[in-house]
């Protein structure tokens, strides 16, 4: 499932929760809760630090 909601769209069928995009979110706007990438737009700076880590191609620059 894609999900849009800011800066950042996450492809959850491509991420493997490997935890990159995590470690270099320094505002903290991505998150693993149980089985699943949460994503936080009002905490996102759109720095893309994260689309640019993520192994699975699973992030992208939203619209
Ligand atoms: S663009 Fe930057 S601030 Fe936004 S989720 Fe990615 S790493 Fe975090
Ligand atoms: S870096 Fe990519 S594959 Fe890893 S947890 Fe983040 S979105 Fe998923």
């Amino acid at each position: 499932m894609v999900v849009a909601e800011g800066f950042v769209v996450v492809d959850a069928s491509r991420c493997d929760l490997c935890g990159a995009c995590v470690a270099v979110c320094e505002p903290l706007a991505l998150r693993i809760e149980g089985s699943a990438l949460r994503y936080e737009a009002e905490a996102c700076t759109a720095c893309g630090e994260c689309l640019i880590c993520c192994p699975g191609e699973a992030l992208a620059e939203g619209p």
